[in-house]
């Protein structure tokens, strides 16, 4: 337990819905604590999601805080830093363990405030909305919004603490950017359960627009917190960039995060030189590292001076001779490539068309320049796929495996490939957000035709993400507020998913695996993050023409 100073401030519980392992290697997470700390009027402790073998971190009354070992009841404030969709189940858990109703609804005024952000709040917030007073969408930026929101925050603190009518309060923030407060908006289903309109209360806006950093002065998100549980272990990691310009389909960090901001080197080298100076790996995280303009001075510098570095994921084309000569020098063992597919009809129609051969050549490569293992990630389930898709990864792992162990044989030791298969799951703000999720069983077929191809293939190993898992996240992505219930059950279940489907075989069908119309009106309707509806029906479309032409002809026309 770590004591912090004691300040007379409004207290904030940053809650992670998920373990400290987990929890600690999230950037988001740390730069929410750091940013709240670095106020005067904040003070925040975090708390994480138990898993059974931490008993110091719960207590009958839930949760408790890293810092003073106190319960969420005891804090003005309850934030949760909230990424992935599969942790949603554990917010009203928390909330209902430590005795606070979990529904907003319920809450009087003597309970805190519940908050949530993080990209998965952003992308889509009504999931959770009946447990939550305000959602933040997009990102801290102290360098404009993030002034207005703390001190509509500590005001409201201040309110709430004096038994103020909580709605009262809430609707102070409907001109603060970035604040979505639910209980403003009122959705109104036809009989078939499709969204016919939103309310919005009088004075709040329609379209809540997500904040980004657009500043070169903004704070650079950089983890204030090491430990050795943590998922990358004492690694100081540095967000280097948001969004990515090659706009693949699929991939929500790419469209939502437009426009692609890279930080420049200056602004985080100190933060460099403490990591080397203390001996820590620099994880550089961003997704698009490969576009960075200082990538190589940056990986230069570290190694020049001794130090280490990781690297979240790089496209292809970012791994050029010397960014690879660095990687190895800095004794990394593993090398990670997300070709996602592998068939160059479906490559098209996801739109990350990059050639198979690119692949196999920086196999040889990384592994001629001594690093040992590969790490390749694939999705099943994509639109308009068929079983040849599955059978396509089958065909280029055994290429790659191929070329890896020739490659291998002058290095006089050979590694390992490793193969994670997810089910594709489509997300709000990506052009498949009207896609239909592949059902179950097309999901675990696909994935059998990969494992099955792959069997016994020496220094070559299959994992697969849970198919029930994926249908959960499938949900809940392009779910909206009605599934509160659903949320409420599986917290009483611990988290677990097993036979809630069952008993609710609709869910699946209507959320995830139903293809939406053109003009349907979606629960993340009321976020924008500056891309335009039409702008992604537009591709989507581009993308199902291919795909369409595809079964038709039995071919596909290069329209791209
Ligand atoms: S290259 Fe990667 S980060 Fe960029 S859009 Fe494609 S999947 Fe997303």
């Amino acid at each position: 337990m770590i004591t912090t100073q004691t300040r007379p401030s409004i207290s904030v519980a940053l809650v992670y819905p998920n373990v400290f392992r987990v929890g600690m290697g999230n950037l988001g997470f740390q730069f929410v604590y750091s940013r709240l700390n670095a106020h005067p009027l904040f003070s925040a402790e975090r708390f994480f999601v138990s898993d059974a073998s931490d008993r110091k971190g719960r207590s009958d009354r839930g949760p408790l805080s890293k810092e003073s070992g106190r319960t969420l009841r005891d804090f003005q404030a309850i934030a949760f830093s909230v990424p992935f969709e599969n942790d949603y189940p554990a917010i009203p858990g928390a909330l209902l363990a430590a005795g606070i109703p979990s529904l907003q609804a319920d809450r009087g005024p003597d309970d805190p405030l519940v908050i949530a952000g993080g990209v998965s709040v952003s992308m889509n917030p009504e999931p959770l909305a009946p447990f939550l007073d305000m959602a933040y969408i997009g990102e801290l930026d102290d360098e404009s919004t993030e002034p207005a929101l703390f001190s509509m925050l500590a005001q409201a603190f201040e309110e709430s603490g004096t038994n103020r009518d909580r709605a009262q309060v809430l609707a102070r923030f409907r001109d603060v950017p970035g604040a979505y407060v639910p209980s403003a908006y009122r959705f109104d289903h036809d009989a078939t359960g499709l969204i016919r309109g939103i309310e919005v209360a009088p004075g709040f806006p329609s379209r809540v627009t997500a904040v980004k950093r657009r500043s070169a002065k903004a704070s650079v998100p950089v983890s204030v917190l090491f430990s050795p549980e943590a998922e990358f272990g004492e690694s100081l990691l540095i967000e280097t960039n948001r969004g990515c310009a090659r706009g693949c389909r699929f991939c929500a960090s790419g469209w939502m995060h437009q426009p692609v901001r890279h930080v420049e080197f200056n602004r985080f080298r100190n933060d460099v030189d403490s990591a080397i100076r203390d001996g820590r790996t620099v994880g550089l995280i961003g997704s698009d590292l490969a576009g960075h303009p200082d990538l190589e001075e940056i990986l230069t510098y570290i190694t020049d001076r001794g130090g280490r570095f990781s690297l979240s994921s790089i496209r292809p084309e970012g791994l050029s001779s010397s960014i690879i000569e660095l990687i190895a020098r800095t004794g990394q063992k593993t090398a990670t490539l997300a070709p996602e597919t592998a068939s160059p009809e479906m490559k098209r129609i996801i739109g990350k068309n990059i050639p198979s051969e690119r692949f196999y050549e920086l196999v040889e490569r990384l592994v001629a320049a001594g690093i040992p293992n590969i790490r390749f990630y694939f999705m099943v389930g994509f639109p308009a796929e068929t079983d040849n898709d599955a059978q396509a990864i089958v065909e280029f792992c055994l290429e790659s495996r191929r070329l890896f162990v020739d490659a291998s044989r002058p290095q006089k030791k050979i590694g390992k490939i490793a193969v994670q298969l997810n089910p594709f799951v489509p997300k709000p703000w990506t052009p498949f957000q009207w896609a239909a999720m592949a059902s179950e069983k097309v999901l675990r077929k696909r994935i059998k035709i990969v494992r099955e191809g792959l069997r016994k293939v020496p220094n070559l190993v299959v994992r697969a993400e849970s198919v029930r898992e994926a249908t959960a996240q499938g949900v809940l992505s392009r779910g909206d507020r009605r599934l509160a219930a659903l949320l409420l059950r599986v917290a009483e279940q611990h988290g677990r998913w097993s036979g809630i489907f069952r008993s609710n075989p609709d869910l699946p069908e209507f959320y995830a695996h139903r293809e939406r119309s053109q003009h349907e009106i979606f629960p993340w309707d009321v976020v924008d993050h500056g891309v335009s509806k039409d702008t992604l029906r537009k591709v989507f479309v581009k993308s199902m023409g291919t795909g369409l032409v595809r079964e038709v002809l039995g071919k596909h026309t290069d329209n791209e």
